[in-house]
C-alpha cells in the first residue's frame, strides 16, 4: 500500500520538545492533525506524553537522568514512536519554529547548511532559544540528510512593520548592527489573522489589534494582513508583564540593580526572565487559572496589573496605526480567560469596546455586545498548524522550481 504524506512539526525549546504531525487532504488545501505531544522536563527527568487528534492520551515514557539530558535520545524516541505509530504515513518534510530570522529573513527558508551558518550568526539575539531551536535540525540533518526541512521564524511576520516602529533611539551605529525591535509570537499572528480574514474577509484593510496571552504575551497591530507595530522588540522580555518575565520596565531600573546590588548578567537574566511578571508581583505562581483562583491579594494585584498593562498596550496600538476596528483575543489566557477578557475591555471602552457577558462567560468565538462599535474575536491560536502550513508551501515551491 503506498503511504500517505505526513508532516512533523518540531518546536524546541530549552526544557521541552513539543511535535505534531499533519496530513494534506489530496482534494484539498485542508491539513489534518495526526498526532500532538512533547518531550517536557529536559535535562531533569525527561517526560514523554503523546495525544492523538481528538486528544486521547496515546503514550507516555520517562526517561532516567542520563537519558533525559541527551536531546539526540530524546528526538530518536519520539521520531521512532511517530514512525511506528503512524504506519500509514511516511514523514516526508519537517517544520521548525525557529525564533530568530533576524532582518534578512523575512519568510520560511529550506533549511540547508548556509542557512545554519546564517542562524547560528543571529544566536546573540536570541541566546536564551535560537540554540535549542537549531539543534534537532541539525541531529536530523546529520541522521537523514534526504530528509527536507523548513525553518519557520516568529519573528519573520514582522518584518513587514515601518522603520518608526522598529526603531530604538539609540545611536545609528547600534541600529545598523541591528539592536532594533523585532517583534515575535509571528506565527500565532500570522495563523490568527488568517483565520480572522477567512471569517471577516471586509476587516482585511481594517485596524486590528491582536492580543496573543499565554505565558509568553504581546499584542501585535495588523492591517492589509500585515504586522504594523508590535509590543515585543528586540526581545522576548519587551511590552506585557508575562508569567515569569518582566515585560517592559524603565532601562534605569538595569543600571540601577547593575550599580546598587552589584548584580551581574546572569542574576539579571535570571531576575528578568524567571522571577518576574505574575510570578514576581504576585509571589505565588506564573500561571493566570491560578491567581485568579488564589484569595490572596497580593495574585489580584498581579492579575490587575495585567489587565492595565494589556490594555495600555492595545491602545497603543491603536494610536500606532492611527485606527482600531477590530480586537482579537488569542493563546491560552485570551482563548480561556472570560475575567481578563472583561476587564480589558472595561478598560477599553473609551475606544467602542463593549463585550457581551453572556458570549463571553461561553468563550464564544464573537464575544461583542450588540452595541460595541468595535467586533471582538476570541480565535484559538495553532502555531504548529501555520509551521506545516509554510512547510508545504515552501516545498511546493522546491518542487514548481526543480
Ligand atoms: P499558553 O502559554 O498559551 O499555553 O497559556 C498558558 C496560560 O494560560 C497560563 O497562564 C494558564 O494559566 C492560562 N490559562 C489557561 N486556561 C485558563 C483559564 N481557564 N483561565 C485563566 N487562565 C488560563
Amino acid at each position: 500500500m503506498t503511504k500517505q504524506a505526513a508532516f512533523l512539526v518540531l518546536n524546541a525549546g530549552s526544557s521541552s520538545l513539543k511535535f505534531s504531525a499533519f496530513r494534506q487532504h489530496s482534494s484539498s488545501d485542508e491539513l489534518e492533525t495526526l498526532l500532538s505531544g512533547q518531550v517536557s522536563g529536559i535535562g531533569g527527568t525527561a517526560r514523554f506524553e503523546a495525544r492523538g487528534a481528538d486528544r486521547r492520551r496515546l503514550a507516555e515514557h520517562v526517561w532516567d537522568e542520563q537519558d533525559s539530558r541527551c536531546r539526540d535520545t530524546l528526538l530518536q524516541y519520539v521520531l521512532h514512536w511517530i514512525r511506528t505509530t503512524l504506519v500509514d504515513d511516511e514523514i516526508v518534510a519537517v517544520g521548525h519554529r525557529v525564533v530568530h530570522g533576524g532582518r534578512a529573513l523575512g519568510k520560511p527558508m529550506r533549511v540547508s547548511p548556509c542557512l545554519l551558518d546564517e542562524l547560528d550568526r543571529l544566536i546573540p539575539l536570541a541566546p536564551l532559544h535560537q540554540p535549542h531551536n537549531l539543534a534537532p535540525i541539525r541531529i536530523l540533518a546529520k541522521r537523514f540528510p534526504d530528509l527536507e526541512q523548513v525553518a519557520c521564524f516568529d519573528t519573520a511576520f514582522h518584518s513587514t512593520q515601518p522603520w518608526l516602529a522598529r526603531t530604538y533611539a539609540l545611536p545609528q551605529a547600534l541600529t545598523d548592527e541591528g539592536v532594533c525591535s523585532y517583534g515575535f509570537h509571528g506565527l500565532s499572528y500570522e495563523y490568527v489573522t488568517g483565520q480572522l480574514l477567512a471569517r471577516r474577509p471586509d476587516l482585511a484593510d481594517k485596524h486590528i489589534v491582536i492580543c496573543h496571552l499565554g505565558n509568553g504575551s504581546s499584542v501585535c497591530a495588523v492591517k492589509g494582513g500585515q504586522s504594523i507595530d508590535t509590543s515585543m522588540g528586540f526581545s522576548a522580555l519587551d511590552g506585557l508583564p508575562m508569567g515569569t518575565r518582566s515585560g517592559s520596565i524603565d532601562p534605569g531600573v538595569i543600571l540601577y540593580l547593575m550599580r546598587e546590588k552589584q548584580m551581574g548578567l546572569e542574576a539579571l537574566e535570571d531576575l528578568l526572565y524567571k522571577q518576574s511578571g505574575l510570578l514576581g508581583v504576585s509571589g505565588l505562581s506564573n500561571d493566570m487559572k491560578v491567581l485568579q483562583e488564589a484569595e490572596s491579594p497580593q495574585a489580584a494585584r498581579a492579575v490587575d496589573l495585567f489587565c492595565f498593562r494589556v490594555a495600555k498596550e492595545v491602545a497603543a496600538l491603536a494610536a500606532s496605526m492611527g485606527g482600531f476596528d477590530a480586537l482579537v483575543f488569542t493563546a491560552g489566557i485570551g482563548e480561556n480567560s472570560p475575567q481578563i477578557r472583561a476587564r480589558v475591555g472595561e478598560r477599553l471602552a473609551w475606544l467602542g469596546v463593549k463585550i457581551d457577558a453572556g458570549a463571553n462567560a461561553g468563550n464564544a468565538d464573537d464575544i461583542a455586545h450588540a452595541d460595541s462599535s468595535v467586533p471582538v474575536f476570541v480565535l484559538p491560536t495553532n502555531e504548529e498548524m501555520m509551521i506545516a502550513k509554510h512547510t508545504i508551501k515552501v516545498l511546493g515551491q522546491m518542487m514548481g522550481n526543480a
